[in-house]
């Protein structure tokens, strides 16, 4: 049976995976950081990453039941991310690869999102609404690349959400918090922003903010920027598949937790006859597994070993990407 180890350390989350080569994911254990005040500081994360790492590494093991020797690859998060936490995923991978001989391969961290979620949804060429913290994008394959057909002008919609909860004293992930929140809240008139295929949420963000320090209710405003912002991204995926054609849509990333982005999202698809899969919550997030399953895809594909340079890309894109294991 062949192995793959994937490590995850773009952002808040630091996380390990052994997932076998036909995709059954024996361990994935995860930390993020969480914070009750400010935001995150890219070299107080880099160092939650390197004290958990060793203890993640024992911790992946046992629950596998595995040891380093039946490890048939590695993979890494070579980026978009934080420098100094990219570097402590792809340090440690490196590491683990010279020192055990295996192959080393880095991947993108959007791509795995994309491709975990056609793992678990059974999706064969959806268009992909990807709302993470940091990303906000809608993209489907065309021409051998993952080809965003919209996408944030400003702020990811997870961080829009985060930044409206620092404000709202709801800690971080603020997320989960406005979706409870939002629960007792009704609608009061938010900025809705699509322009063209693109979305922005900054100003949004900026007139809820305000409004609450003027004494809206905190539910109200959970509630109007929840209902404004899923509504923007609806439209612009309805759009995206009226252009392409696809019949199935797949919605991955952190935000994708949220149920009424779900249930907003599928509404529009039985409208127009189009599959919708929301993916498991505990793949939809980062974790290990997504990275660890596009490195079996990449290996399977290329038999590329990045041992020697072990490069990061902070600022690699989706669109960057040459679509190797997935014939149009
Ligand atoms: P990721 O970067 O993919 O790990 O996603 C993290 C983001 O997802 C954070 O900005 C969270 O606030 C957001 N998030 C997590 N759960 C929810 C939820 N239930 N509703 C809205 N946003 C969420
Ligand atoms: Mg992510």
């Amino acid at each position: 049976m062949n192995l793959c180890l994937g490590i995850e350390s773009t952002a808040h989350t630091f996380g390990i995976a052994i997932v076998t080569f036909d995709g059954k994911v024996l361990a994935n254990v995860k930390d993020a950081v969480s914070l009750t005040s400010g935001g995150m500081i890219p070299s107080e994360v880099a160092q939650h990453h390197v004290a958990i790492k060793e203890k993640m590494l024992g911790e992946v093991f046992s629950k596998a039941g595995v040891r380093m020797k039946d490890i048939t690859l590695i993979a890494y998060s070579r980026g978009p991310g934080l420098a100094p936490c990219l570097r402590v995923g792809r340090d440690f991978a490196k590491q683990l690869a010279q020192e055990h001989h295996k192959p080393l391969i880095g991947v993108n961290h959007c791509i795995a999102h994309l491709t975990i979620g056609d793992f678990f949804a059974g999706s064969t060429d959806p268009v992909y609404v990807y709302v993470s913290g940091v990303n906000t994008q809608i993209v489907a394959l065309a021409a051998g690349v993952m080809r965003v057909f919209g996408e944030t002008l400003d702020i990811g919609l997870g961080n829009a959400l985060d930044k409206f909860g620092r404000e709202a004293g709801l800690g971080f992930p603020a997320g989960p918090k406005i979706e409870e929140r939002a629960k007792k809240g009704s609608y009061v008139e938010l900025p809705y922003s699509v322009k063209g295929m693109d979305v922005s949420f900054s100003g949004m963000i900026t007139k809820a903010t305000q409004l609450l320090k003027k004494g809206e209710l905190v539910e109200n405003m959970c509630y109007s920027l929840q209902e404004t912002c899923f509504a923007m991204l609806v439209e612009v995926t309805e759009r995206a598949l009226a252009h392409t054609g696809k019949q199935e849509v797949v919605l991955i990333g952190g935000v994708a937790a949220n149920q009424r982005l779900c249930e907003m999202m599928k509404i529009m698809c039985e409208a127009r006859n189009t599959k919708f899969y929301p993916v498991p919550i505990q793949y939809s997030g980062d974790q290990g597994a997504m990275i660890a399953w596009q490195g079996i895809l990449e290996w399977n594909a290329e038999q590329r070993n990045d041992v020697e340079l072990a490069e990061i890309y902070p600022y690699e894109r989706t669109d960057d990407i040459h679509v190797t294991w997935r014939k149009e």
